[in-house]
């Protein structure tokens, strides 16, 4: 058996991107300076918003965003289960509550009738998030919004490229964030972005990201409780680079799922990945889902036949409402988002970066499917 490790992702690193970091080193200036304003700048320009502010991590930006919009105890957010911890993490960072709306079966985002249900007299913004690169369902995110008076926010950390009819995503509602981890689409190493059209909002967060110093910085005055939240010179020098390929990455990503599809598509019992047809769809990750008919039990047993393999593999996400540390606080529990409970059980992230060879792909496939029929003989 051919064990030769397949990893789970892999950053795509050009030899301008470790250029640019060594010019900054070179350079001697290593924080605050010219390349976090260009990294800004052309952010901004690249999801078409007014204003990006470049910050050391994603879940920092969705903290300036939740604290910029005064959000607050007492106050409830309207957000997804099936996500990334952070997303949550931000509303309960200021003493907010999270309100979890079940998801979509589809497209694995926020379902906006259950949005709509979750609405109360304490609602003060819905966060979705753009899934796995797929684009939440904002025109009716927007409608509920504008309805009810509230905020939205768009947790666009999986999503560098998607668009909706031409719209990109991260500048849906009041803001948005992106998140350059380096599994992500472009990365800074650790690094994230606060993007709006809301010129208060910016020199807020923009503030609050540098220990709440007044824009008149000469004097260091600081006139509301800050953070340091800063992105170093390397890492905005290394997003200008990595921006510049985001076409590029784009298209591989695209390439290596045309791969999976095509190779995976005669697999009985599986389901493939949603793909939006009202836009185009940046692909974060690869997660494929087994049937209703098997359980936990048999996705978990299929991840670690994977991982004997040499294939890395991942069972995210796992609902967030299910978390140990959400179960404590908020006392939330299974039957809450009944369809995110069902999907979290039975989804298979497999190995996906740009790049990945297609005798990789055939790879994966034969041994899934192996797995899968081993499963279905009940050995
Ligand atoms: C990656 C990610 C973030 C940001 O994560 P950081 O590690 O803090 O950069 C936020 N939300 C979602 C949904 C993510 O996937």
């Amino acid at each position: 058996m051919n064990s030769r490790p397949i990893p789970l992702a892999n950053c795509d690193l050009y030899p301008d991107d470790i250029e640019a970091v060594a010019d900054v080193l070179a350079s001697n200036r290593l924080a605050i300076g010219p390349w976090t304003t260009r990294f800004e700048e052309a952010l901004a320009d690249y999801v078409g918003v007014r204003h990006a502010v470049a910050v050391n991590s994603g879940t920092s930006a969705l903290h300036l965003v939740i604290r910029s919009l005064g959000i607050g105890p007492g106050d409830e957010v309207i957000t997804t289960p099936f996500s990334f911890i952070a997303s949550t993490n931000c509303i309960l960072f200021e003493g907010a509550t999270p309100v979890f709306a079940d998801i979509d079966p589809e497209t694995l985002c926020i379902d906006p009738a259950a949005v709509e249900r979750a609405i109360g007299p304490r609602t003060k913004a819905i966060l979705a998030v753009d899934v796995f690169g797929h684009p939440a369902d904002w025109p009716a995110l927007e409608a509920i919004a504008e309805q009810h008076g509230i905020d939205l926010i768009d947790d666009s950390a999986e999503a560098l490229g998607s668009d909706l009819a031409g719209q990109r995503c991260g500048s849906f509602g009041r803001a948005g964030i992106l998140g350059f981890y380096p599994n992500k689409q472009i990365t800074t190493g650790e690094g994230g972005a606060v993007l709006t059209d809301d010129d208060e909002m910016d020199a807020l967060c923009r503030s609050m990201a540098n220990q709440g110093r007044s824009s008149d910085s000469r004097w260091l005055q600081h006139i509301r409780l800050g953070f340091n939240y800063r992105i170093d010179e390397m890492s905005a020098a290394l997003g200008v680079s990595q921006l510049g390929h985001i076409e590029e990455i784009v298209e591989a990503r695209a390439a290596a799922a045309s791969l999976y599809r095509e190779t995976l598509a005669g697999i009985d019992g599986l389901t493939l990945p949603p793909e939006t047809s009202e836009g185009r769809m940046s692909w974060f990750v690869y997660v494929v889902r087994i049937g209703d008919r098997h359980s936990k039990a048999v996705r978990d047993r299929i991840l670690a036949g994977l991982r004997d393999r040499g294939i890395g593999c991942g069972d995210y996400f796992q609902p967030i409402h299910l978390q140990p540390f959400l179960r404590q606080s908020l006392g939330t529990g299974p039957g809450l988002c009944p369809i995110c409970e069902r999907i979290g059980e039975r989804t298979i992230a497999l190995p996906f970066y740009a790049g990945i060879l297609p005798t990789d792909v055939e790879r994966v496939a034969e041994d899934l499917r192996d797995l899968l029929d081993e499963m279905d003989s009940g050995a």
